[in-house]
């Protein structure tokens, strides 16, 4: 009995000493297992703008309208392949799963009868905090509800079911209900000038560092037979230029592109010879920008030998991001 009143007393000064507040913050760790600007890349991010323009936390548009989280995405189909896990940003319970929803693209598939999360899961850490992992890979999920995670803990796949074009995680963070930036916190004050995480962020200081603001990146640069197609869920594998008379095309996804910026294909042959300089400049932003040159073999076909392809995307005279591929022709 006495061990109990100790205990009791104990207690009750632990919770005086450190009272928790009812939407005490939370500091959360990046949700994918993967290297941001290698693996993986921030595509999008939360909408602060009510109306229907849009502006992310940086007062920048590398959101859409309405856009209640963030976007991890993969770089190709074959990153999906095989397999980047989705892990916990934080410490909780698992309130909800689902699986069984196909990685098809929303534009083919269409109809999703209501669940456009795909294949997802919801964590409840306390004190009204949740976050939403959505578009799981098929099969993939790995926690069941009622479930006790920690941080870093393995919940699924990268996938691409529900509303999703390409294959990514959508993840949102919520208190009592309603949706917040990981990059403002409840306070929502975006940061137009700074170059550290907004003071409200509810990132880790490692997450936040590893999550520096990249408006504009190269997403995929390679080299094809043939023209690929330009949504990145119909391009799967395309074939590589293999023979001495196939066609050599160099293609590029990118994210975040403005009008005014200027693309630059390049394609250099054996004996540094120049196969292709093709430059651009792009009339229009475009949230995804896909693009492609080429050139068809000469007379007899190509020279044997290396063949290395480059872009690179430059604003105001400056390179902005580039990407590079190279294959031999045998
Ligand atoms: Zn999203």
């Amino acid at each position: 009995m006495a061990q109990s009143w100790i205990m009791l007393a104990s207690m009750a000064l632990h919770a005086a000493a450190a009272p928790a507040p009812p939407s005490s913050s939370i500091a959360l760790s990046i949700p994918v297992n993967c290297t941001i600007g290698g693996q993986c890349l921030v595509q999008k991010l939360f909408d602060h703008d009510p109306t229907a323009a849009r502006r992310d936390y940086r007062c920048g548009v590398l959101t859409t309208d309405g856009h209640d989280g963030m976007d991890f995405r993969v770089r190709t189909m074959a990153d999906m392949r095989a397999g980047v896990a989705v892990i916990a940003a934080a410490d909780g319970t698992v309130l909800r799963v689902r699986d069984g929803e196909p990685d098809i693209s929303v534009k083919v598939r269409k109809d999703l009868n209501g669940r456009d999360a795909g294949n997802g899961v919801v964590i409840d850490h306390g004190n009204g905090w949740m976050t939403q992992y959505s578009h799981l890979r098929l099969g993939s999920v790995e926690v069941k509800p009622g479930q006790r995670v920690q941080a870093g803990d393995r919940l699924g796949l990268i996938g691409m079911s529900g509303n999703a074009e390409f294959p990514h995680l959508h993840f949102a963070v919520r208190l009592q209900d309603k949706s917040v930036d990981p990059f403002t916190g409840p306070v929502g004050s975006t940061d137009c000038k700074g170059k550290q995480a907004p003071a409200g962020s509810l990132w880790t200081s490692r997450a936040a560092q590893a999550l520096s603001y990249q408006p504009t990146a190269v997403i995929a640069v390679d080299l094809a037979a043939a023209v690929p197609p330009a949504s990145v869920a119909d391009r799967s594998a395309p074939a590589r230029p293999q023979q001495r008379t196939d066609p050599i095309i160099v293609w590029a996804d990118i994210f975040g592109s403005m009008a005014g910026d200027m693309q630059r294909f390049r394609i250099i042959g054996p004996d540094q010879q120049s196969i292709l300089d093709q430059s651009k400049t792009l009339d229009q932003g475009h949230l995804s920008w896909f693009s492609y040159a080429g050139r068809r073999p000469p007379e007899g076909g190509w020279k044997q030998g290396r063949y290395i392809a480059t872009y690179e995307l430059m604003r105001g005279g400056r390179i902005i991001d580039r990407g590079r591929s190279e294959m031999v022709i045998r």
